[in-house]
């Protein structure tokens, strides 16, 4: 069993607010919310990052992207936009080296981001 944090979530080893699942997919709360909707979709599968992606990945990445829009229909945030935000490494901001898209909603998101 590896340590990584977002797979002992998975595994339910710490606990999170989980908003969806499915086989392959989780959803939970940011513990550290930067919008008044912060939710986190990651592969029960672990992979660390898109760029650590194998070209077989296609399906999981596009099963988190799903996974994104159904957290987004499901807590009604479609009508008024969301924003869907993946970090990459360090210097992009990744913190948690599991891959995760942050879906952030509830106020006004500016671009470009600071
Ligand atoms: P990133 O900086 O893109 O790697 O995002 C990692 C996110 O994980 C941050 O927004 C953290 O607030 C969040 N986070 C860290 N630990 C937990 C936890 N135990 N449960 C939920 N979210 C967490």
């Amino acid at each position: 069993m590896n340590s990584c944090l977002f797979c002992r979530i998975v595994r339910r080893e710490i606990p999170a607010e989980i908003v969806h699942e499915t086989a392959d997919v989780l959803a939970f709360r940011d513990v550290r919310p930067v919008a008044p909707t912060h939710v986190l979709v990651v592969p029960k599968r672990h992979v660390a990052a898109v760029r650590e992606a194998e070209d077989t990945d296609g399906e999981l990445l596009g099963q988190v992207m799903i996974g994104a829009r159904d957290v987004a229909r499901s807590l009604g945030l479609a009508a008024g936009g969301y924003r869907l935000v993946v970090n990459n490494g360090e210097e992009a901001g990744q913190t948690v080296f599991h891959l995760h898209v942050h879906v952030l909603a509830g106020r006004s998101l500016a671009w470009p981001p600071g």
